[in-house]
Formats: structure tokens, C-alpha cells, sequence
């Protein structure tokens, strides 16, 4: 450590002598008081304005390891970048992680709100903070500052190419390392503009290694790069002011995704100059989609399903985006969902050492099949409400429908719930419209085409026979016992045992009766329990809906 008189004054030269101090600091921001073993995590976004499917994997994880251990997950906006700043930028991510339940109670809680002992959570508004530990660092020699113009940058690394060196500012090419401090203190006095950067104690080539809580031990090479760690017009970089924050926020965990693993010897670096206790890292498998039997990166510019919102969008319920997650995330998971079909996912024994450590792979139709099991076991008032609040978002003819009776859609999506072998129609609320089309007028399409080997006068018998017996308030035997008694009037096999021991005398069995009756009553030919269906539909609708198909049928003579 330096310390020496010169670099005291080249400190005073550069930041206000009121810059807070480090020690006042770490004061303000003091350890946190937590249970032994809790682990505090963070969700650090640049606020561009949404949220990526990695992020959400990422927050996912923050989340649940901090649950698990009775620690704080917190979110941190990391905008220092203005020219990757968009309007409305943090609005975006707020409402895409409020859309999954996961924003937290403390850090950015909203667009325009924070909460938490260890703010503020958005950089931009903690320069006092870094310029304390930045004079610091000038105070120890391990910074210093860089007079070089943009245009003499340039210029360097066009020479650096031309000789095939390294591109950067490090070892004899970093000019302003070593200049002579009277022309470091009369330029500043000139007011001359500066940057601030790190003096790189790296060596070039030499290797260190460290231990990632996911991928396990890794041999990296250490930075030699003096890189920027406040610009010119006192904004610290990134790298710079997220290590500051995640020390002060006392962040004991890192979860990120494994692009971070190449800016991880500068940060390795930086907590070591800075005299910082490294937290604990763990970065996360990039998520990779299948296409043309090769794997590859989901894309950003190409893959819708890359923004969060997407999924919103197409009404799959988060919790369904959620699980699915958590079956890449641990590969124990499925095993523990057929065994605990009934507990809530926060549940689940989560665990870092489980994580898969190369890409893992999202496959859109294995998450509409989660999905599908996901709302089968969801109880009729929640698929109600899921796909009321989605409709009334994306759908609002069907929000009108859904929400103007809300006891008859219960009473719809209550049909095959529950029960060993629930029904697995809805993967997403935006198959509710067509699925259930047949329960509401405004949406339902007569169609009676009739399938193969069922004679249209043979129906408008079958019709005519079934709607002289029809009564809404049979229970379900009554009701079967009806549609066995019309078989044999009009030559169809009340058993169908019987129909395949001699189908021959028969025009065919009483499963094609009910289909006559399903396609006159919904036009479909496969539907949740016809009883059922029948009963929400009501007698009023289902006596039209039949004699309109039975005349259709007599129509076709
Ligand atoms: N702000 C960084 C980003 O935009 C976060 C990196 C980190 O988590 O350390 O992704």
C-alpha cells in the first residue's frame, strides 16, 4: 500500500476534500443482521426495459437460495451506462418480475420506488459512495489518473492491431501510469479532462484459480488491463461500481449468468485492491433452444420467447414459466413434483450443487406440457381468475364472457378438475377463447359434420328420440341409462361389448350415440365429461343447440 504523501495530494487533487471516507462507509452500511448460513443475493439489471429469459432464471435462483436460507434477495439497478439507458427502462423490468411474483422486499420495489437499509439501489444515485472508495484507492497508488482523448485511445489500438498486441490500455501501453506527479497535479489544475483507472497489479499469463458455487474450480488468467473505473465526467463503470455495491449491500452470493465468468479476473481484481471479501460466485447455465438438431444461444433479436413478457403475453401462467425453470435448474426436480404434486414450489429442496454447469436447453413444447399439469392441478377459481386477468390484458371479448357470469365459468373450468386423472386441456390462457368456445353463444361455431359410419338420417333419429327423453336435472346414470335406452330403437348397441362381439348387427354402439349427442350439444368430438358439459350449458341451450343439429341432419335426407 502506498500511502505516501504524493499520492495524498494527487488524491486531494482529484475528489473534494468533504468525499466521504471509506470507514464512514462501511458504517452506514454495517454487516447485516442474519441468521448463520443465510445468503444475501441480487439481481443486478442494466434497466433496459425488460426482462430475458436468463434473468429470470437468475432471479429465480437469487430467490430461492435466499428463501432457503433465511437470507434477502434484493434487486440493484445498474445504470451507469447512459447510452443503453431506454425510457421507461426500470418500469419494464418491475412489471415483468411482478408478473412472476419475484420482486423483492428490498432494493428497486417499483418504477419509482426503493426500500431497504443499504440504498440507494440505483447506481446513478450513489456517486458520493464510489468517490469515496475511488480516492481511496488513488490514496494507496492503486489508481490513478488518465489524460488520454478519446482519439488518441483509437489511435492506440489501431497501432496495437497493426503490431498484432493485445487491445487495451495495460503495461507500456498504458501511457499515464507513470507520468511524473507535478504533470499529473499541473494538468489537473488545468482542469484538463481525466478519467480515473485502476493500476493492474496483474501479471500477464499468470494464472490463479477460484471456485464457482456451480461450474466448481476454475483456472483463469489474471487482468492486466487498467481498466476505467470512473469516466470522465465522474460516473463510475460498471465493473467499478458493482463491487463497491455488492461489498456495501453486503451480497454474499453472485448469481449471474456464464458470460460474467470473462469479467471475472477483473472483478476478482477489483475486490482485492478495494480489500473487499469476495462473495461467493455462481454462474448459471446459458439457456440454449434446439433448431435444426443443432444447439444454440437463445437470441435476443431472433427468439421471441428471449423476453420474458412473451410468455405473459401468451398467457402461460408464471408459476407454469417458473416450474419449468426449476426442472433445468435441478434435474431432481421432476422426481420431486410426482412425488409432491400438492406442495408449492418454494418447497423444493433447491440446491446450487445440482445445477446443470453447460447450457441448458428450453424446449417450448416440454414447457407447454408443465404447463398443461401445472393448470390441471390448479383449483377452478384460480384457472378463473388467471385467465380473467389475462383476458382482460390481450382478450377483451373474452374478458366480457368470462367475468359477466363468473359462476358459470367456475362451474365450466370446474369440469374434470381435480380427482386422480384431471383433465389437461389449457396450457395458456390464450387457448381458453377456442377450448371452451361451445360454453358461450358469442363464440360458439355450429359445426355437425358428422365422422365417418354415422348416417346423418340415423342422427336426426337418434336426436329426435333423445330430445323427447331429455331432462337437465338427471344425474349422471339417469342421464347415461337415457342415452342407452334411444339405442336399440334406431339399431345401435346399448353395450358396447356386445356391439364387438357382433358388430354386424348393428349400425354401431352407444359411444357413437354420445357423439351424435357432444357434436349436436358442443360440434366437437371430444369434450370434458358430456354430463357435465351439458349442465353448465343448461337445458334451454342444449334443447336448441340439438334440434338445430337434428334438423340439419333431416336437411341432408
Ligand atoms: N448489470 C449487469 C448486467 O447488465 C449485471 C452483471 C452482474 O450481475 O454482475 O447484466
Amino acid at each position: 500500500m502506498c500511502k505516501c504523501l504524493r499520492c495524498a495530494e494527487l488524491a486531494s487533487a482529484l475528489f473534494p476534500i468533504d468525499t466521504p471516507s471509506p470507514e464512514e462507509m462501511e458504517t452506514r452500511y454495517p454487516p447485516r443482521t442474519l441468521p448463520e448460513g443465510a445468503t444475501v443475493t441480487r439481481f443486478s439489471p442494466s434497466p433496459t426495459g425488460f426482462l430475458h429469459l436468463g434473468g429470470l432464471f437468475g432471479v429465480l435462483t437469487d430467490q430461492l437460495m435466499a428463501q432457503r436460507s433465511g437470507g434477502v434477495y434484493y434487486i440493484r439497478m445498474e445504470d451507469t451506462d447512459k447510452k443503453r439507458e431506454v425510457a421507461n427502462g426500470v418500469r419494464g423490468l418491475v412489471d415483468d418480475l411482478a408478473a412472476y411474483g419475484l420482486l423483492p422486499q428490498e432494493g428497486v420495489t417499483g418504477a419509482e420506488t426503493e426500500a431497504g437499509a443499504y440504498g440507494p439501489y440505483t447506481q446513478s444515485k450513489r456517486a458520493e459512495i464510489y468517490h469515496a472508495f475511488a480516492k481511496r484507492l488513488v490514496e494507496e497508488g492503486k489508481a490513478y489518473p488518465c489524460f488520454c482523448t478519446a482519439e488518441e485511445l483509437d489511435a492506440q489500438r489501431e497501432t496495437q492491431a497493426a503490431e498484432g498486441a493485445n487491445k487495451g490500455y495495460y503495461g507500456a501501453w498504458a501511457r499515464c501510469r507513470d507520468l511524473p506527479p507535478a504533470e499529473q497535479l499541473r494538468r489537473l489544475a488545468a482542469g484538463e479532462p481525466h478519467t480515473l483507472r485502476l493500476r493492474s497489479p496483474g501479471e500477464e499469463g499468470r494464472k490463479f484459480t477460484v471456485t464457482d458455487q456451480i461450474k466448481g474450480k476454475l483456472e483463469l488468467t489474471e487482468n492486466t488491463m487498467d481498466v476505467v473505473l470512473l469516466k470522465a465526467n465522474g460516473i463510475p463503470t460498471y465493473h467499478f461500481a458493482h463491487a463497491v455495491d455488492d461489498h456495501l449491500m453486503r451480497t454474499t452470493h453472485v448469481v449471474r449468468g456464464d458470460e460474467w465468468i470473462a469479467s471475472l479476473p477483473l472483478h476478482v481484481q477489483l475486490f482485492a485492491q478495494l480489500g473487499f471479501t469476495l462473495p461467493k460466485y455462481c454462474h448459471t447455465p446459458t439457456l440454449m433452444k434446439e433448431e435444426d438438431g443443432s444447439k444454440r444461444k437463445i437470441s435476443k433479436r431472433k427468439d421471441p420467447e428471449a423476453a420474458v413478457r412473451w410468455f405473459v403475453e401468451q398467457g402461460y401462467p408464471g408459476e407454469s414459466v417458473l416450474e419449468y425453470l426449476l426442472t433445468l435448474m435441478n434435474s431432481n426436480f421432476e422426481d420431486w413434483r410426482r412425488a409432491n404434486p400438492a406442495a408449492a414450489q418454494g418447497e423444493f429442496p433447491f440446491s446450487l450443487k445440482k445445477m446443470s454447469v453447460s447450457g441448458a436447453l428450453f424446449d417450448l413444447v416440454k414447457l407447454e406440457d408443465v404447463s398443461k399439469n401445472v393448470i390441471s392441478r390448479m383449483a377452478a377459481e384460480d384457472v378463473f381468475a388467471g385467465a380473467l386477468a389475462w383476458a382482460k390484458a390481450y382478450d377483451p371479448t373474452l374478458a366480457e364472457l368470462l367475468g359477466g357470469d363468473r359462476s358459470a365459468a367456475i362451474a365450466m373450468f370446474s369440469i374434470d378438475r381435480g380427482g386422480k386423472k384431471p383433465r389437461k386441456d389449457l396450457a395458456r390462457w390464450n387457448q381458453v377463447r377456442d377450448t371452451y368456445a361451445y360454453f358461450y353463444d358469442a363464440l360458439y361455431r355450429p359445426d355437425f359434420a358428422l365422422p365417418e359410419g354415422i348416417a346423418p338420417t340415423d342422427a336426426a333419429a337418434l336426436l329426435e328420440d333423445y330430445l323427447a327423453v331429455y331432462d337437465a336435472q338427471d344425474d349422471k346414470d339417469a342421464w347415461f341409462a337415457k342415452i342407452k335406452g334411444i339405442c336399440a330403437a334406431q339399431g345401435f348397441c346399448p353395450d358396447v361389448k356386445a356391439y364387438k362381439a357382433d358388430p354386424a348387427s348393428w349400425k354401431g354402439h352407444v359411444g357413437d350415440v354420445s357423439t351424435v349427442i357432444r357434436l349436436a350439444v358442443t360440434s366437437r368430438l371430444n369434450t370434458p365429461d358430456l354430463w357435465a358439459v351439458m349442465r353448465v350449458t343448461g337445458a334451454e341451450r342444449v334443447r336448441g343447440r340439438i334440434e338445430a343439429a337434428r334438423r340439419a341432419y333431416a336437411a341432408q335426407k
